[in-house]
């Protein structure tokens, strides 16, 4: 079969998982191109800011829920199989109150506090915590088993494992997407690119896709050991603002988060949300602090800031030919784009596929 020449525009972990899919097909061709690349800490970029862990939040029979249920697997594995990508299990407990429903963090974690699931029979040890064992304000509580990823393993890992398939990786800034078509690394044009931009493709000319928009999120890493992956669907501290606990795999210290904050650009950390985080996560969780009790044993590693890729609409995945050439879109994961990643890239591979038919049939 003729090599197929293909240019992934982005590498974060959609543009990376997207070709690591990609390259089991030895007939493509593949060169990545990105403004920032893994080790790069930048707030248009947002992969590496992510906690990251998998607490499926799609409706069913949604675009976003098979995207999820097709990644936990691959995730599992390689969580399993290759330790040194930086995943490992955890423990998580998911608390729910009724009082946040309709707000923007209840809304965004609506399908996750219910006590009847979608994933409980894909996330393994689910089960229904006693009324008993939960805080006081909270009405429901579940448990299972799911993963955290270290992004500062695993992002370089993806990297890694897209070189060693033989890819070209190079730093490249475009204004218009069709400029991709001339930065395949064999020097002749590309046949297909695929654009992997994130928040990005709000910018870039021939998408311009105004359905995007940032969900700024802020987080404390810490040293302290939490013990257990927790979150709640709300918080008394405004609509917009979360509670999260996870521990990064081998090291990576611990993420609390948070906020989802849409239409909010700005990258730096601000103070007082940043001791809300602090005094909400040892509220919820005072083993993070067996001392004293007091946020001022919390172990401060950084402060973080990202920009997660909203989309009204959801995830985009489709084709479309824009000035001669097909482009598979592949972006707007909002905060799911570990969770869902995988399984959007095989929608992808799937457009990649139907594109190979037709120019077979010409
Ligand atoms: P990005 O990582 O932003 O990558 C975009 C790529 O495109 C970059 O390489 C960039 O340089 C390149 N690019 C853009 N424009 C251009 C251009 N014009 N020219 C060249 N290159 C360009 N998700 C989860 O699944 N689980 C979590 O627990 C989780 N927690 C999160 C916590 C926070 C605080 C945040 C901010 C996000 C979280 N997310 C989580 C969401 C996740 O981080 C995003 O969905 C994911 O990183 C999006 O990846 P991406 O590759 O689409 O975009």
């Amino acid at each position: 079969m003729a090599t197929t020449k293909v240019v992934v525009v982005g590498a974060g972990v959609v543009g990376l998982t997207t070709a690591l899919t990609l390259s089991k097909h030895k007939h493509l061709q593949i060169t990545i191109v990105g403004k920032h690349m893994p080790g790069d800490y930048d707030i248009e970029y947002a992969s590496p800011w992510a906690g990251a862990n998998v607490l499926p939040v799609g409706k069913p029979g949604s675009n976003l829920q098979k995207f999820e249920e097709a990644t936990w697997p691959e995730l599992d594995r390689i969580c399993r199989d290759i330790p040194e990508a930086g995943i490992h299990y955890q423990e998580t407990i998911i608390l729910g109150r009724t009082k946040d429903a309709g707000s923007a963090v209840g809304e965004w974690f609506s399908e996750l506090v219910k006590e009847d699931a979608w994933f409980k029979n894909v996330i393994p040890n689910f089960r229904v915590l006693p009324k008993s064992s939960l805080p006081s304000d909270c009405d429901t509580g579940t448990s299972f088993t799911s993963v955290c990823i270290n992004t500062a393993i695993y992002l370089p890992y993806l990297l890694g494992q897209c070189v060693k398939s033989g890819m070209t990786i190079e730093r490249a800034i475009l204004s218009h997407i069709s400029e991709a078509t001339l930065l395949h690394a064999s020097g002749e044009p590309a046949d297909i690119i695929i654009n992997c931009t994130g928040l990005g493709a709000l910018k870039l000319g021939g998408v311009l896709d105004t359905n995007l928009f940032p969900g700024r999120g802020q987080t404390v890493l810490v040293r302290n050991d939490p013990g257990v992956m927790l979150t709640i669907s709300g918080t008394d501290d405004g609509d917009e603002e979360a509670t999260y606990i996870m521990q990064r795999a081998f090291g990576g210290g611990t993420i609390l988060g948070g906020c989802m904050q849409h239409h909010n650009w700005d990258s730096q950390p601000d103070p007082n949300l940043a001791q809300r985080i602090m005094q909400r996560s040892i509220d919820l969780c005072p083993t993070l602090v067996p001392k004293t009790g007091k946020v001022t044993e919390l172990s401060i590693i950084g402060h973080g800031v990202g920009l997660r890729p909203m989309r009204n609409g959801g995830i985009r995945v489709e084709k479309e030919k824009i000035d001669e050439t097909w482009v598979v879109h592949n972006y707007g994961h909002a905060g799911y784009g570990y969770q869902a990643g995988y399984g959007s890239a095989c929608e992808a591979e799937r457009l990649v596929n139907d594109i190979l038919e037709e120019k077979a049939k010409l």
